[in-house]
Order: C-alpha cells, then structure tokens, then sequence
C-alpha cells in the first residue's frame, strides 16, 4: 500500500556495529587480553570496573552482576525484602522491573505516572501504601530520573528501603546528583541497547551502604565469604570479566555519548516544535540521557508502519503495561486500573536513538514523520515522496 524507499538506506533503532567500529581496536585489545590471562570468573577487570563505576555513579560501591534484574533482585533480598512484603513500582516500565520483586518472594504494587515526565507520580505512590509496604522502585524511564527528593521523604516518614532502576539511566542526573547515589541502592542494565551496553548482559548493584554491597557480593557468588565457606544460600550471578573488560572501555565514552544523545534529543525537539508529534519534557530537576526518545502521536500503529516503509526503525516502550500482562494475571488488574499508564501506551512511540546518529539521519526521521502527522510534504526528502496517509480524528 505504501510505495517502499528501496533507494535510502536504513535508519536502524540502534546502531551497535556503528559503535563498535569507533572503538574496535580497544575492545578487542581488552577482550583479548582477558582471554590470554585466562581471567575468567570475578577476575580483574570486574573489580577495576566496579571502582570505575562507582566512581562514575558519585557512589562508593558497586558490584557486577548477570543481569540489571539480578541487581534490583538481590539488592531486595539483601534488605531482607521477601514473602509478605509488597514493593511499589510504576506499571509502564520493563517487565524486569515487577519482576524482580516476585522473584525476591515479594509482592509487586504499581503506581500510575505522572502525565509529564513518565516516572511514578507521588501522589500515586503515596495512596499505594500499606501497612506491608517495604519498599520503593521509582524508575528512571528513558533516561529520566524519577522524582526522587519527594520520594525519599515518603519513604523516610514511612521507613520504607529505596531502590533506583537506573536500568535506562546510567549518567542520568538529579538536582545536580548523579543516579546510582541518590537512595538505598541502585540497579543498572548493561544488556547491549543500553546507554552502556556489554557484548550480552550484565549489570551492576550501587550503593552507598558498605553492608549492602558485601551482602550482593556474596549472594551473586553462592553466599561465599572465602571459598567453599556459604554463610548462606547465594546464586550464581557474577557479572563476567570478558563482560567488565568491555565496559571498562566503553565507560570511558559514556559521557561523550550521552552528550551526543542529548544533542540529538534537542535537534528532535527543535524539528518537531510546529508539529502536533508530543515531545518528552525533561523536568526542571532532570538532566536525561535520552535512552530512549519517545513521542506521542495518534495512530500510533500506522505512523509506526509508514516511518518502517521508509526505512526508519522504532520501538515502542511498552506496548502493554505490566499490571495487564498474563504474567501478572493472578495480580487481579483490569483495564483502567492505570489511566495514564494505559492511554500512553496506545500512543507512544521510540525514535530512533544513539550516539551515533547524524544531524542528516534525524531530518529523515522527523520529515517522514512530520509529513505523516500533520499531512505536509517535505522538501528534502525526495520528489518521490509518497501521498501522506491525513489522520481523521482529535489529535492531542
Ligand atoms: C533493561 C531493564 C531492566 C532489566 O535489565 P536486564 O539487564 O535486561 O535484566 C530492568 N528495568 C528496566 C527499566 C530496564 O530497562
């Protein structure tokens, strides 16, 4: 139905071969070094990463992990969060977030979002305690911090443990303060897409506390103080060292890239001002680091197969709201449980996003999604440029 651009090329979602490429030769120096050394398990790239990282979070200690849910689970399990317990979080996150909480033995609580800045609403969150409350997962959705100083003293009249998913959010900064060091603990991602991304999956638990860190250190390596001595039942969730010799490198460009993506994320805002695409706010508190860029737009679904007809890849972030998937059925949920949650979910949309992108790249992204908005031809994309499918109902 829509006339394909086989003459452009892709603008993928993201790009890690372009990142690769810019960093190769130190990657793969890294790497292998790591396999020549025969480092393998807890090795020395793990703890020269956790001080960088640290470091880096304005935090004093951080420790590797599998996965970023492994680092909000045992960050649960070592402040004793378990069965009975209910943790609240926001509904419109990675499912990662939710589960995490059900897999401590704990009960997930949702908050709906604040209209604004996509992360939990207070107020919400204040109404969703309970005598069985112990704790708090705000997320910092798409690079955004989540409101944390009226969190924080929520959490202080109600003794309640605060854990930061830092997930989406590594560099992101609050009032000044970087996430990672701005509750109880925090937990990062270093699944490939991320701001900072290994070559699989990793993660990292932040803390300030010297306790908290020693418990996650021993619950990601089988409750070992020394070796063969459990003092409890631990896992097996070490963050790999051929996994923190890439980070290691690729640490030291983050903030170079965040910056990019912050560019890039202004250059969105300023081609889209005269549209009636709906642009992220980053808050007054916040200074985002843009993993994601997500707009709103009517006919969501459409927009998202025109853009693809142009060669232009989106994600949406989340098509379906954690209270209303089958994993959470025994949860009891219905639809217009979470309003905000729910009707943003039917209109959101990511761009393309990463450091890497072009000013050339984001002109093509937002003419072809301008003119399938508001229904106007672009001049720079080609005279081939196809009649635009005209929305029919109230936009927003
Ligand atoms: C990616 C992500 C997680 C989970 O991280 P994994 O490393 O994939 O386990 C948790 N929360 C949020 C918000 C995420 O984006």
């Amino acid at each position: 139905m829509i006339p394909m651009h086989t003459a452009q090329s892709q603008v993928p979602f993201v790009d890690l071969a372009a990142q690769y490429a810019a960093i190769a030769e130190e990657i793969d120096a890294a790497v292998s070094k790591t396999i020549r050394e025969a480092d393998f398990i807890l090795g020395r790239a793990v703890r020269l990463f956790e001080e960088e990282f640290a470091r880096f979070c304005e935090a004093q200690f951080a420790t590797g992990v599998d996965s970023g849910t492994s680092a909000l689970e045992l960050a649960l399990r070592a402040y004793d969060i378990g069965p009975g317990d209910e943790v609240i979080t926001a509904p419109n996150s990675f499912i990662a977030s939710a589960l995490a909480i059900s897999h401590a033995g704990a009960t997930p609580v949702f908050a709906d979002i604040d209209a604004d800045s996509y992360t939990i609403d207070v107020a919400a969150l204040e109404m969703a305690i309970t005598p069985r409350t112990k704790a708090i997962i705000p997320v910092h959705l798409y690079g955004q911090p989540a409101d944390m100083d009226p969190i924080m003293e929520l959490a202080e009249r109600h003794q309640l443990v605060v854990i930061e998913d830092a997930c989406q959010a590594h560099g992101a900064r609050y009032k000044g303060r970087r996430v990672g060091s701005l509750a109880h603990a925090a937990a990062f991602s270093f699944y490939p897409g991320k701001n900072l991304g290994a070559y699989g999956d990793g993660g990292a638990m932040v803390t300030n506390d010297p306790a908290i860190a020693k418990k996650v250190e021993m619950l990601r390596n089988y409750g070992q103080q020394e070796k063969y001595h459990h003092m409890f039942r631990g896992y097996n969730r070490r963050l790999d060292t051929l996994q923190a010799a890439v980070l290691r490198v690729k640490l030291r460009y983050l903030e170079k890239w965040n910056a990019a993506r912050r560019q890039h994320a202004g250059r969105y805002r300023f081609l889209f001002e005269k549209s009636r695409i709906v642009t992220p706010n980053e808050a007054l508190y916040a200074e985002s680091v843009w993993h994601l860029y997500v707009v709103r737009v009517s006919h969501r679904d459409t927009f998202k197969d025109y853009l693809s007809s142009r060669g232009i890849h989106c994600g949406i972030h989340y098509p379906v709201p954690v209270h209303l998937q089958p994993a959470y059925h025994d949860l009891g949920h219905k639809r217009g449980d979470f309003p905000v949650t729910e009707d943003y979910a039917q209109r959101i949309i990511s761009l393309p996003m990463y450091a890497e992108l072009t000013p050339e790249l984001i002109a093509r992204v937002a003419e072809a999604a301008v003119e399938f908005v508001d229904g106007t031809r672009s001049s720079v994309v080609g005279t081939m440029a196809p009649e635009p499918p005209r929305a029919t109902t109230t936009l927003p």
